[in-house]
């Protein structure tokens, strides 16, 4: 949990480095970004970094006595505030405050982390808002949060802020093969649907994760031959799966993306394990055709995203899957012209 531990935001570090450096660090620091992007593990390295017996340059040993405190989140001066339920609430910000008006408790700075900011209700932010206008001494005050217009422009103006991007596929799918038991295949697939957060993939169940996807994507391999009752009914069994819905479609996505790739430049195939339907469908689709099918998968994520019946909307896009354009001769089931090759 040291700042050279931290994946996919050299430019966070780099920045919360020099400030360290330079011994000018914020009193108040606001850490923007997706979940799973690391902005809680920086806010705890950064608490170890200010507290660390033995840093090594800027940056924790990870190994002293304060450092493992701060790790198994016993040290007296480093303070986490999350959410109690779905808010931080008022009594939660008046703690705070009345524990502020003590001395840190060891010789290092203490350091506040408030997780999931903009979860602070009205009262709690006004309360925030009071810490934040008068800082004590020796404390530094972290505030994660989505984006700064989820919090009040008044907290956001004290905060020096630090935006966490989404972590890129090839670096998640580093981590993922390192800590062993999945192979580069499976772990870009895995790295595609974390959609810039590690911690996102981290807490899945690769295993059960991997099974449903294999069977997924068998299917959508398949869907420009099926009956287009069955596809209606894979449509609805999509549509009650709500767990996974967001998650297939964007399956769906990049698997047209790769179909389309598959033309170019094959090795640029994100879901390499599935390359021999991948290329089956490349060759049975024109590159219109492609992109017509992309453009379904795209309408209905869209309509699903503006709360359009999710059944409805994904039969249109089954519809769209399975005829494409002036395909009404495919519509008894036989299969579509060309696919014959
Ligand atoms: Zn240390």
């Amino acid at each position: 949990m040291t700042f050279e531990s931290i994946i996919g935001q050299e430019r966070a570090i780099r920045l919360l480095s020099r400030m360290l450096q330079n011994g000018r660090l914020a009193h108040a620091l606001l850490f923007t970004g997706i979940d799973g992007s690391g902005r809680q593990t920086t806010a705890k390295a950064l608490a170890m970094a200010l507290n660390c017996a033995n840093p090594v340059g800027v940056s924790a040993c990870g190994v002293c006595r304060s450092c493992q405190k701060v790790i198994s989140g016993n040290h007296p001066d480093v303070i986490i505030v999350r959410p109690s339920g779905a808010f931080i609430k008022i009594d939660q910000a008046r703690a705070l405050r009345k524990h502020l008006r003590f001395a840190p408790l060891e010789r290092g700075r203490r350091v506040i982390i408030v997780n999931d900011a903009q979860t602070m209700n009205a009262e709690a932010s006004n309360a925030m808002l009071k810490i934040l206008e008068e800082p004590p001494n020796d404390t530094h005050i972290v505030l994660t949060a989505s984006q700064t217009t989820d919090l009040l422009p008044t907290i956001v103006s004290r905060c020096q802020n630090i935006h966490f991007r989404p972590i890129p596929v090839a670096e998640i799918a580093d981590v993922l093969v390192a800590q062993g038991n999945l192979n580069q295949d499976t772990a870009i697939a895995l790295a595609i649907l974390a959609k810039g957060s590690l911690g996102r993939v981290l807490s899945a169940d690769a295993k059960k994760w991997m099974a449903w996807r294999e069977q997924f994507l068998g299917r959508v391999g398949s869907v420009s031959r099926e009956p287009i009752q069955e596809l209606f009914v894979f449509a609805e069994a999509l549509a009650h799966d709500k767990a996974n819905l967001e998650d297939a479609l964007d399956m769906m996505t990049t698997w047209f993306r790769d179909v389309l790739m598959c033309k170019f430049q094959p090795e640029k195939v994100l879901n390499g394990d599935f390359m021999e339907s991948i290329q089956g469908a490349s060759r049975e689709f024109s590159v219109d055709e492609i992109l017509e099918k992309m453009a379904a998968v795209f309408a209905a994520q869209s309509a699903i995203l503006k709360r359009a019946n999710p059944r409805l909307a994904l039969e249109v896009m089954m519809l769209c899957l399975r005829l494409g354009n002036a395909r009404g001769d495919s519509l008894h089931g036989e299969a579509p012209v060309g696919l014959e090759g």
